[in-house]
């Protein structure tokens, strides 16, 4: 087989390990923690682990990182599963728990502590810092540093047994007080916590800790390259003595990148677990989620977020991708597959004079002229439609081609109409735009030549569909919401108009949408069914906007 060319650092690794023979095969892992929802910052690590494996004909597992007993739930775990999967990535059989590797975890911890490796520790809470020292001073030796191997081994033993209690004693690694990195100043392995766990229930009441388990995990499943977070950096040492110590033969590599952040994204499940149970948001899927349920409830495809993960690429340098590249993706897509639609947001009537009441005529619209092969669609015309107020002004100015007292707009794929006059109720807000139309520029075609600049959309009045349209907006107000100081602050820094709600009228096809359609609102961006949606009262998202900002900004360089 030719191995495919590398196109990032990690690649680079794995060519280079393929062809010295030091690798036969790539396997990744995805390795989430089952304590929240996956956000776009996991869609990135997804993408990567199965993309990585797939290009280099390899596999991916999925792995939970169920060490943490307390925080974890059975529906994250499910969530985490649907989100995979749907976006287009399949783990086959290997479905793992670190869990699953509590008693080989065991054992290699005795292993550690018959090789003189390991230790059992009686320091209490604060001690435990104080005697790490910092980063200018070294660490000094635990008073509990040398005990025998046999000693260790029958203490860690009445640990399993339970005969201690939590912050009793926890097992550290014995590897050097004074090294300069932090992790290596004998970490611990193990703990005591006298909780249960959702799978393993009542069997333990030590449990590894994550710089433990996970190696030895990656080991046990074979994994070749795991891929991980730049945080994860100073602990790769601590990655490989637990393997090396071991004695493990194949050692997996730890591979580090780059997190991604977002413009005005939170990426962190603790503070969107905090969003959602102080009912900051509706729900985990909420539209203006970063979460991987919010962005599909929104109406994003897997394909546009696989497609912004391939272009942010990766690095070893932290960074912030501005959320307009997002939006461009899924615009992009959409551009080319939306279905065109007529809607109405704010909508105020317009009747058409010289129309004669009850005339009904079928006029046929494109349905994506990025797309002829779209074809189109037969649209209702009557006396009475909807336009949107903003597209009428008493008095405008210059350069205004919307409809105005003076000159004539054109009705997309309909007629050219002309002002006459208006109706306004007793506070002036008009009610009613008196128009009359040319009969001879059907299909919005001009009969002599003359020039008509603007066209807006409209929805008849008869075959209107009502609807609740969302429009959403950033969740918070500041750039990096990374800098949000704690939980507490997060209402501080809410965008009050992050959701905004419009009663609005829609061409009677939409009325026929399923969930699985999108479609562009003229002039108004590209749109879905929500899931709130009902036959009586249908509900969309706006999933982007149709402003291209992103991408302007791109082509000026
Ligand atoms: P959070 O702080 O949001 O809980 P986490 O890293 O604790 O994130 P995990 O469930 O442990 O969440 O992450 C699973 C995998 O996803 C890890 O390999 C992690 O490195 C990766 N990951 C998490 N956040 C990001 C991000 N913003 N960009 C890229 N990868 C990420
Ligand atoms: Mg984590």
């Amino acid at each position: 087989m030719t191995i495919p060319e590398p196109s990032n650092f990690i690649q680079d690794i794995i060519v280079s390990d393929l062809k010295s023979g030091k690798r036969k095969n790539v396997h990744t892992r995805f390795p989430p923690e089952p304590n929240g929802y996956l956000h776009i910052g996991h869609a990135k690590s997804i993408c990567l682990n199965f993309g990585t494996a797939q290009k280099y004909g390899g596999k991916t597992n999925l792995r939970f990182d169920d060490t943490n007993p307390a925080k974890e739930d059975l529906e994250y775990v499910d969530s985490i599963r649907e989100d995979v999967r749907w976006l287009g990535f399949d783990w086959e059989d290997r479905e793992f728990y670190a869990s699953d590797y509590y008693e080989k975890c065991y054992e290699f911890a005795e292993q550690l502590i018959q090789k003189g490796k390991a230790y059992v520790c009686e320091l209490k809470g604060d001690e435990v810092g104080l005697y790490r020292g910092t980063l200018t001073e070294p660490g000094t030796p635990s008073p509990w540093r040398d005990r025998t191997p046999e000693e260790n081994l029958s203490l860690f033993r009445k640990m399993r047994a339970g005969e201690f209690e939590e912050g009793d004693c926890f097992l550290r690694a014995k590897i050097d007080m004074a090294n300069p990195n932090m992790n290596m100043r004998d970490p611990a392995l193990y703990r005591i916590k006298k909780v249960s766990h959702h799978r393993t229930g009542e069997n333990w009441c030590i449990y590894p800790m994550y710089d433990f388990a996970h190696p030895i995990g990656d080991w046990i499943e074979g994994i070749t390259h795991s891929i991980c977070t730049l945080e994860f950096e100073a602990h790769r040492p601590l990655y490989d003595w637990v393997l090396l110590e071991l004695e493990l033969e194949n050692r997996p590599q730890q591979i580090e990148f780059a997190r991604l952040n977002l413009t005005y994204t939170m990426m962190s499940k603790r503070k969107l677990l905090e969003l959602v149970e102080r009912g900051l948001v509706n729900s985990w899927d909420d539209p203006r989620m970063p979460t991987v349920s919010g962005l599909r409830r929104r109406g994003y495809s897997p394909s546009s977020i696989r497609e912004f993960a391939d272009r942010i690429g990766i690095s070893k340098a932290d960074s912030m991708v501005d959320i307009q590249l997002l939006y461009f993706c899924i615009r992009e897509e959409l551009n080319k597959a939306a279905q065109r639609a007529m809607a109405v947001l704010d909508p105020v009537k317009v009747v058409i004079d010289n129309w004669e009441p009850g005339r009904v005529e079928m006029l046929k619209v494109e349905n994506n002229p990025e797309n002829p092969e779209q074809g189109s669609r037969m649209v209702p015309f009557g006396r009475k439609i909807y336009i949107e107020r903003d597209d009428f002004m008493e008095e405008p100015p210059k350069k205004y081609f919307r409809l105005h007292p003076e000159g004539e707009v054109r009705l997309k794929g309909a007629y050219f109409i002309r002002f006459a006059n208006l109706v306004k109720d007793e506070n002036g807000r008009i009610t009613e735009i008196h128009c009359t139309y040319d009969p001879d520029s059907r299909g919005g075609e001009s009969p002599d030549g003359r020039k008509v600049k603007g066209t807006i959309q409209w929805v008849s009045a008869e075959h209107a569909v009502n609807a609740e349209i969302r429009l959403f907006d950033h969740l918070f107000t500041i750039e990096n919401p990374a800098e949000i100081p704690s939980e507490e602050d997060l209402e501080n820094y809410l965008n009050p108009n992050s959701c905004e709600i419009k009663q609005a009228k829609l061409e009677p096809m939409l009325g026929a949408a399923s969930e699985t359609d999108r479609y562009q609102f003229m002039r108004l961006g590209y749109f879905c069914l929500d899931k709130d949606s009902t036959a009586e009262n249908p509900v969309f998202n706006r999933i982007v906007e149709l402003k291209d900002s992103w991408g302007k900004q791109q082509a000026k360089g």
